[in-house]
Formats: C-alpha cells, structure tokens, sequence
C-alpha cells in the first residue's frame, strides 16, 4: 500500500523555511518581501483564495497588501493598477487573482505585470524562461509537484512521467519541470486515444485534468508514484483526478485530495515572493 504524502506538512515545512528567511532579513536590516493581491469583482471562490494568500503572507511577516476593484472595472483600469504595482519598489509579487469577471482579458492583465514580480510564473517571459531553461519565476502549483515528488526520494532522472493535462498554469509547466530533472515525459490531454496504456507505462504520474475519478486504480503501475492536482467538487466533497484508495493499492507513493498538492500552491508563492524580492536586489530581472 502506498506511502501518502503529506502536502500539509510539507507545505508548513516550506512555509517554516521561507519564515526563518524573512526574520534574518529582517534582524539584518533588510526590508520585508511585499506581496500584493489584486481581485477584481466578488467571486465567493476567489475571496477565499486571496483571504488565505493575505493571511499566510502576513503570518511570515511580508508587507501584504489587498487591492479589491469592482466588476465594472475596465481593461485599461486593471492594467493601470498592476502596473503602478510594478512600480513600486517595495512590492516584489504581483498576483492576479484568475478568473477574472467576464470582459477582462486575462492573458492582457497577465502582460502588464512586471516579469520579475509575476509570482505566478504565467508572464510569457516566465513561461518562456522555463521553456528554455533559463531562470525565472515558475507557476506555484507545479513547483508544489516537484517538491512533493522530491519527498520521496524517486529518481526523476530516467523516469518515465506522464502528465494529464496541458494548460499553462499546470500542465505544461509541470512537463517543463520535469524535463528539465532528465525524466522522460509523455504529455496527455482530451484527445489522447489511449490514456490507460499511458498511465500503465508510468513511473511518475501527475494528473491535473480536473475530472473526477479520470485516472483508473487499476491502470496505475506497481510502484509508480502518483501527484493528483485534480480539485472537483461531487456531492459536496473534494476530490481528485485519480481513484484515490484503488490507486493507493498499487503505487508506492500518492498524494491525497484534500491534503497534497493544494496547501502547496500558497507555500510556494511565498517562497517565489521571497526570491522575486532577492533577485530584485541582485539587480536581476530588470528591463
Ligand atoms: P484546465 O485549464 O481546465 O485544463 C485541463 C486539462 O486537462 C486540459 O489540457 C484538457 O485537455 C485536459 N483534460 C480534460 N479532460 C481530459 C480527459 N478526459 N483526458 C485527458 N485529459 C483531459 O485546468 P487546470 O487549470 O490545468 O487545472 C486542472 C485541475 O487542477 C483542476 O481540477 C483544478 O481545479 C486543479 N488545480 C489545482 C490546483 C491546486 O492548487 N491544487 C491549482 C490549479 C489547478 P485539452 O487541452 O485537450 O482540453
């Protein structure tokens, strides 16, 4: 029966690290890294997520700032606020809070935000840096994949990984991050023909569709280790992409839904506020 791995815990690990972090800056006279939340409109969703970025941010001691514009906002209005953050020198992370209302364009707000403090690595710059291996700020959830995939001690190198799933925000940043440790990487979407003998053939699987019970038990190969980004709502509760307890039977590592993948995403964005903050003062990322 497989291990579960702990995406709480390591989360908080994270979080501990990133914590000591900012108390030596601090103790050493160097300012705090500021993170700046920007929500447009009133989605329930979306309240819940800033509300928790604020308050981690906050409790490891950032300049954390909440910028709430209501759902009449226009384009030039939003992309005027993002940039007067990418302005500002004490402000090292700039998130967007995606979705945004109907009529704003996404991949638009994405564009006026500073590269350097994109902490959600989806600025065409960041996304072309992992493309090419160069440095830059990395999308938080598949950073969260790697980290959780790195606690249990499988080689990546040589792995065969197959990731479900291509969207820019997991998918395709995850298959980047593991191309880039060396593991052999197999990327499947809505119109792979046979999803079964892909998973079957897997030694790391990562499956980030978002349909409900999508990746069978029995097609998961002994031993393989399994990260579920899947989060769907049935009958009220949260579950992944994988049929969880069948899976279990068979890999040698899984994550669970709730509690794996999730409480990473925040963790990391803390970790990508505080090395946007270190880079800037290093001069990186400029022009
Ligand atoms: P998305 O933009 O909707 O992308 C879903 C991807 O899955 C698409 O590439 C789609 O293929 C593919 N797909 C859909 N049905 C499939 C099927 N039957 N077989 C194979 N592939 C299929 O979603 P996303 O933003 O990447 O999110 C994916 C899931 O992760 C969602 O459940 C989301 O809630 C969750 N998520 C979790 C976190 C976290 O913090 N844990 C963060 C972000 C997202 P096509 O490209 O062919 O349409």
């Amino acid at each position: 029966v497989a291990r579960i791995i702990d995406g709480r815990a390591e989360a908080e690990r994270v979080r501990a690290e990133v914590g000591r972090t900012v108390a030596q800056r601090k103790a050493a006279g160097l300012r705090p890294p500021g993170l700046v939340t920007i929500l447009v409109g009133d989605d329930p969703a979306s309240q819940v997520y800033v509300g928790r970025k604020q308050r981690e941010s906050r409790a490891l001691g950032f300049v954390s700032e909440q910028l709430t514009l209501p759902t009449s906002t226009t384009q030039a209005q939003l992309e005027g606020r993002i940039r007067e953050c990418g302005a500002r020198a004490d402000l090292d992370g700039i998130l967007v809070q995606l979705p945004l209302p109907p009529g704003l364009d996404a991949d638009a707000a994405v564009l006026a935000i500073d590269p350097a403090k994109d902490v959600d690595g989806l600025h065409p710059c960041n996304q072309g840096a992992l493309f090419l291996g160069l440095p830059g700020l990395r999308p938080c959830t598949p950073l969260g994949c790697m980290r959780l995939l790195d606690t249990t001690g499988v080689e990546v190198r040589g792995a065969r990984a197959v990731v479900i799933g291509r969207s820019a925000l997991v998918g395709k940043p995850v298959a980047m991050l593991l191309l880039a440790r060396d593991a052999t990487v197999v990327m499947c979407h809505s119109r792979t023909t046979d999803l079964a003998a892909q998973v079957a053939a897997a030694d790391i699987v990562v499956a980030a569709a978002g349909r409900p019970g999508l990746v069978r038990g029995a097609w998961v190969k002994p031993g393989a280790v399994v990260i579920d980004v899947g989060m769907n709502r049935v009958e009220g509760k949260l579950v992944g992409d994988v049929e969880f307890a069948e899976a279990a039977e068979r890999a040698a590592h899984i994550t669970p839904v709730p509690g794996g993948v999730g409480p990473m995403t925040v963790a990391m964005l803390l970790r990508n506020t505080l090395e946007a903050c270190e880079a800037r003062e290093r001069g990186e990322g400029k022009g």
